[in-house]
């Protein structure tokens, strides 16, 4: 069944042709045989999702109305809370914690009868390129299992490239659905700032981080957006249906795209690697052919986007990471001599070392003294970029750009430089600046085989368009149907 796209193993499932019990099965008989190359997974429940397919069968059989993922194994990142299972953030410090509730976007999954079949490898809190961040295990790329799959949703894009799922859920501060989407050939999406609850993400930079779809296909991607989007009392930055409405993604994606504008920025683009600048510009190339105009931009901002980020993703970071005091949440540290060492013995031992870099950036930052010159500056110079984006799309409907410079790197080739870690968030980095949704698409290959992404950014809610315009180019590329040789 690997075959199958998640809609087209939900019709099947729907209209009694598939069994919901045996997609699951198949999935789990793939889990069994690839997991212990590729370590997608920190967590699987295959009892509770037997129970969950069963009981979606029993559905299609007695009539009841499906829901719109009825059946479909899918996979969540290990930072959104599940009742079942631990949520471990890939963190010693979480290593064992149980979430009271749900995280909305995974009680979402659950309400559209998916069947939640495990939990993803992901860096440490979500922070890295690599998913080599991770303090509890290793993940690979599927396509060549000596690389990374990026990150930090590299468990997730791994696991949809194996086909260990049908989709999954990843989430996105400043690349990380679209960047490892790309080293791993398949579809990633980070919708606008506010469309989907974060209610139960766990937090690493709140006015950054947004939950998304990692799927094989652009109308995948859109089904799984039905699903999550919408407003939620329970998160005050989830915007709500009157301001910005949410549509029947999936419908909407057959409505054609009128007179399309991209916009491209040579300056920016220059610095990628040339088979990755050759591929964008052929993918370029097929819209053109298709009828679109292509204009080019200056976003002069955007060089100053990773200086901004790290600094106010690190200053949200030293934040919200101050509740694991070892009081609060998870590991303790044993025969502290006093509440002090409570704090600090607890965090010293069990965070990673990227995390506490982190911290220190992020604390250093916001203290006094510094807070003007970097925090505030940073701010400053967000806004600027916000700007360069609302300037280009006064010109077009999208910028299109490469999602990272590289293709899928080397374990270990950049884990002792944080800089050059950092620099593979160059193209990713900006839409979660301005909070506008980016999609990243398969578009080709290197000559070492390994996938390459196309990045298409659009105005904010504009998520209905991004796919449309994604899927005009899948339409002439099926990009999905070649397969990592595992
Ligand atoms: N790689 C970026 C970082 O480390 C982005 C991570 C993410 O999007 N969660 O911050």
């Amino acid at each position: 069944m690997e075959e199958l796209t998640a809609k087209q193993l939900r019709d099947k499932i729907a209209s009694g042709q598939i069994k919901s019990l045996d997609a699951v099965n198949d999935v789990f008989s793939r889990i069994e045989k690839y997991e212990p190359v590729i370590g997608a997974y920190i967590s699987t429940f295959k009892e509770q999702a037997i129970e969950q397919a069963e009981q979606v069968d029993k559905k299609v059989s007695a009539g009841e109305p499906l829901g719109q993922l009825a059946g479909v194994p899918i996979a969540v990142k290990d930072n959104m809370c599940t009742t079942f299972g631990a949520t471990t953030c890939a963190s010693k410090i979480l290593e064992n914690f149980h979430a009271p509730y749900n995280a909305t976007a995974v009680e979402k999954l659950i309400a559209a009868d998916a069947v939640i079949i495990g939990k993803t490898n992901l860096d440490e809190f979500a922070m890295g390129s690599s998913t080599e961040n991770s303090g509890l295990k290793k993940t690979v790329n599927p396509w060549d299992t000596t690389r990374v799959p990026g990150g930090s949703s590299g468990g997730a894009t791994a696991s949809v490239a194996a086909r260990m799922c049908s989709a999954a859920l990843g989430s996105d501060t400043g690349g990380s659905i679209r960047q490892p989407a790309s080293f791993c050939g398949v579809v990633g999406l980070k919708p606008t700032y506010g469309r989907v609850s974060r209610y139960g993400l766990v937090a690493y930079g709140s006015s950054l981080d947004q939950i998304g779809p990692v799927t094989q296909t652009v109308e995948d991607a859109a089904l799984m957006l039905n699903v999550i989007a919408g407003h939620d009392s329970s998160d005050s930055t989830s915007v709500n249906e009157t301001i910005a409405p949410t549509y029947d993604y999936l419908e909407k994606l057959n409505e054609p795209v009128e007179k399309l504008k991209i916009a491209v920025a040579p300056q920016l683009n220059a610095g990628a690697d040339q088979q990755v600048q050759n591929t964008l510009h052929e993918a370029i190339n097929i819209y053109k052919n298709l009828g679109a105009e292509i204009i080019e931009v200056k976003m002069p901002h955007l060089d100053y986007a990773i200086a901004a980020y790290y600094i106010i993703a690190t200053a949200e970071a030293s934040s919200n990471l101050a509740r694991y005091d070892g009081v609060h949440y998870g590991h303790r540290t044993q025969n502290p001599k006093d509440y002090v060492e409570v704090y600090s013995k607890s965090r010293a031992e069990a965070f990673g070392q990227e995390v506490k870099r982190r911290i220190m950036l992020g604390t250093y930052a916001l203290s006094s003294g510094y807070y003007d010159a970097y925090y505030l500056k940073a701010l400053k110079v967000r806004n600027l970029i916000r700007s360069d984006f609302t300037k280009a799309f006064e010109k077009c409907d999208c910028v299109m750009m490469p999602v990272a410079p590289t293709t899928a790197f080397k374990i270990g080739e950049k884990t002792s430089d944080p800089l050059q870690m950092y620099l593979s968030d160059i193209y990713t980095i900006a839409a979660n600046l301005a909070g506008i949704p980016g999609i990243s698409i398969p578009c080709g290959f290197d000559d070492k085989d390994l996938p390459i992404g196309l990045q298409i950014l659009s105005p904010a809610f504009t998520e209905d368009k991004l796919l449309r315009i994604a899927k005009m180019y899948e339409k002439e590329n099926n990009w999905y149907d070649k397969r990592p040789n595992i």
